[in-house]
């Protein structure tokens, strides 16, 4: 008789990981000129398991959202016509190109992030991978390096040329807290975001616009060119942050209006930020609230990065007595509002600007609730 001998086989070792999206309370448009922003990681995230699969240099990936997996071999990496593939691709070019020892491996992702809302899903699946390979192959990278590895896949790969608060909060955030980030040096403080009796809602507008990634890297050269002209007056300037409102008054002759508006923006929304987070540790709820209709009114005249369905929504919550505050969140264009919110008040709020945006767009708005948790979470099993 045969007996059937057990294989013994070697368990792989795999990692789980959860990478949050983020908010941001406030700070648009500030991160990628050197300036303070106020974001924190939620518990609306993408999960990771990733395992080495014995190959040296193949690996596949699959994504929930997306039909077909990705196939990659490490020897041979370059861009895909599949925007979602360039995320994968563009963290694994980062990594090769810094000397880091990664082999053969399989990753399934499932999300629960809304895509293309705001949230930033992009940076949570950078980051999220990039944080499971570290994991994985034991690669040394701090928090930090990870953020700043997934920002270069972004710009070298996807080709937004996004700040880094994106992937900062996704990395660094903390349960209950908002990230007052320094953009120039990376410093960052937490803030206790006790918000009691309000809540943070989120209101997808469920549009998209197109422009938004064209419109965000011309938002980014506009800012560059600002700072060009005034730094040939004032030879020490660096980027916007080293800009005060004297030094863009005496300069205005030689920008362009257009170019004159995103630089007094971004002006603007670092002092803003700076109260913001000052308002926060005070409690001082009525003034957070105020300064959010402020960036969003800068963020549609200044900037010029909002849309029709956001304007209505903002302007909408301020009909309510009970809604402190209310902006566009994220690059612009579409995605969602973010709204300080009585919690008594909540209910009746949402039934009823979601039948006006619906009566006046004919779409559907989605509320999305939302928690401040912590950044990247790391499981690790043999
Ligand atoms: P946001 O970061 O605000 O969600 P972006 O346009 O910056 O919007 O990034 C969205 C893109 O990130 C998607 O179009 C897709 O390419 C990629 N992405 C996000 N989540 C996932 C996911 N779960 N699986 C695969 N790709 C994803
Ligand atoms: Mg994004």
């Amino acid at each position: 008789m045969k007996i059937e001998t057990k294989k013994h086989i070697e368990p792989k070792p795999r990692v789980q990981i959860v990478s949050p999206g983020r908010i941001n309370l406030i700070g648009e448009h500030t991160d990628y000129n050197n300036g303070y922003v106020l974001p924190a990681a939620i518990d609306k995230c993408i999960f990771f398991k990733i395992e080495k699969n014995g190959s040296k240099f193949n690996c596949t990936i699959t994504s929930d959202h997306y039909p077909d997996a990705l196939s990659v071999d490490l020897r041979a990496i370059k861009k895909s016509e599949i925007t979602w593939e360039n995320y994968i691709l563009g963290v694994l070019d980062e990594l090769l190109k810094g000397g880091k020892g990664i082999e053969g491996f399989d990753c399934m992702i499932k999300s629960e992030l809304p895509i293309g809302s705001g949230l930033s899903s992009s940076a949570a699946l950078e980051c999220g991978l990039t944080s499971g390979l570290n994991e994985l192959f034991q690669l040394g990278m701090t928090k930090e390096e990870i953020a700043l590895l997934s920002q270069a896949a972004e710009h070298n790969f996807v080709g937004t040329k996004c700040g880094i608060m994106d992937q900062f909060a996704s990395v660094f955030g903390k349960q209950d807290h908002v990230i007052r980030l320094d953009c120039k040096s990376r410093k960052y403080k937490y803030i206790s975001a006790e918000l009691d009796p309000y809540a943070i809602i989120l209101l997808n507008s469920n549009v998209a616009h197109q422009l938004a990634s064209s419109e965000y890297n011309t938002r980014r050269l506009e800012c560059e060119k600002g700072v060009a002209i005034i730094r040939e007056n004032f030879p020490n300037v660096e980027s916007l942050r080293d800009v005060d409102l004297d030094m863009l008054e005496y300069c205005s002759w030689f920008l362009d209006d257009v170019v004159f508006n995103r630089c007094s923006f971004v002006l603007a929304e670092n002092k803003r930020v700076l109260a913001a987070a000052n308002a926060l540790k005070k409690c001082d709820l009525v003034k957070l609230g105020s300064l959010l209709y402020q960036s969003h009114e800068g963020l549609r005249d200044l900037y010029d990065v909002s849309c029709a369905e956001l304007d209505f929504l903002v302007e909408y919550s301020k009909r309510y007595k009970e809604v402190l505050g209310a902006r566009l969140m994220g690059g612009g264009f579409g995605g969602c509002t973010l709204n300080l919110v009585h919690k008594d008040a909540v209910t009746n709020y949402l039934i009823d600007i979601s039948q006006a945006y619906f009566d006046r767009f004919n779409i559907e708005l989605t509320p999305i609730e939302i928690a401040l948790e912590n950044g990247t979470k790391i499981k690790t099993s043999q």
